[in-house]
């Protein structure tokens, strides 16, 4: 296995506390907890991170395919990692889950993105599209908008009554211990930019034809809302950061920090499951004997 690990643990750093209010303001977007001693500025810490990104997305691919492996031998007992990604708009969710997600194997991967609820989904319980979306024992789960969905924009866009939205914290707190409770290490995310880098991404998106698909007239009503956004996810932070369920704010201005930071955060959790290849379950003499042996009764007929 590579050792791709620094020292330093970003999941210590980026850690909201348990039970204590959040203030996003005090969290410096551009700013670079946990990165390893090298110059405050300057192009080499941008290589520096973009160089280990790739270590630790083999890394990273490795832990997964274990993960699968030990599902597969049913050594795993419902073993399975949920990464749940909350962001405003421009926050870089997508460029997350292609750096970060894609250097793992599609096929241990399921990913979903949450959009407004379809009719169906709105006649069901909030849970239920993300129950329906959970992935697999052995899989790795990447979730671009997630239940937080049901207490962020539902809050602030005033899309039900406060008393219908006010109880989802303890609802979603008991919905992720029961998660933990069946075997899943449930990582949630907030990548959190600042009003000025929203502003130039979304006129990066304006500016470039190839961009203009991303981009939603209705992402600026939701800017000129940012105070309330940041203030419902300051409260959806502060409810819902639990000891089985943490929550972590990862300062996103800066697109490399953003992915080395989550490849690391990822890679952390992944070394406390202490993963490792299932043994063989049958022999291996005998099957490698039946093998040659049988390769060489078709040699001779031939
Ligand atoms: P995007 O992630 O930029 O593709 O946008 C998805 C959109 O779906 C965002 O504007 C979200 O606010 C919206 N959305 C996601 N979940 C919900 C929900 N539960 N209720 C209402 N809108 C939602
Ligand atoms: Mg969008």
């Amino acid at each position: 296995m590579t050792a791709a690990l620094s020292e330093v643990s970003v999941r210590d750093l980026l850690r909201m506390k348990v039970g204590r209010p959040v203030d996003l303001s005090a969290i410096d977007p551009r700013s670079t907890p946990g990165l390893p001693g090298l110059p405050v500025t300057g192009p080499d810490r941008k290589s520096w991170a973009r160089a280990e990104l790739r270590r630790l997305g083999d890394d990273l691919a490795e832990q997964q395919e274990m993960l699968h492996a030990q599902a597969v031998a049913g050594a795993a007992a419902g073993r399975r990692v949920l990464l749940v990604l909350q962001a405003m708009d421009c926050g870089g969710k997508g460029g997350a889950v292609k750096r970060v997600a894609g250097a793992m194997n599609p096929l241990g991967l399921r990913i979903q993105a949450f959009g407004p609820p379809t009719a169906e989904e709105l006649s069901h319980h909030f849970l239920w599209r993300i129950r329906r979306a959970l992935p697999d024992a052995g899989q790795v789960g990447v979730f671009d908008r997630s239940h937080y969905e049901d207490v962020l924009v539902v809050r602030v866009e005033s899309l039900v009554p406060e008393q219908e939205w006010r109880p989802r914290y303890d609802e979603i707190n008991a919905f992720e211990a029961e998660l933990v409770d069946d075997g899943f290490v449930v990582i949630k995310v907030f990548l959190h930019i600042s009003y000025e880098e929203q502003r130039e991404r979304l006129l990066a998106r304006l500016t470039d034809p190839t961009k203009h698909w991303k981009y939603h007239p209705g992402d600026v009503d939701a800017r000129a809302k940012w105070p309330d956004y940041q203030a419902a996810y300051a409260e959806a932070l502060s409810r819902c950061a639990t000891e089985a369920a943490p929550w972590y704010v990862l300062p996103a201005d800066r697109k490399w920090y953003r992915d080395w930071a989550l490849a690391h955060l990822l890679r952390e959790h992944f070394a406390e499951l202490d993963l490792s290849y299932p043994p063989a379950r049958f022999d291996l003499r005998a099957e490698q004997a039946r093998l040659l042996a049988g390769d060489g009764h078709l040699v001779n007929e031939r």
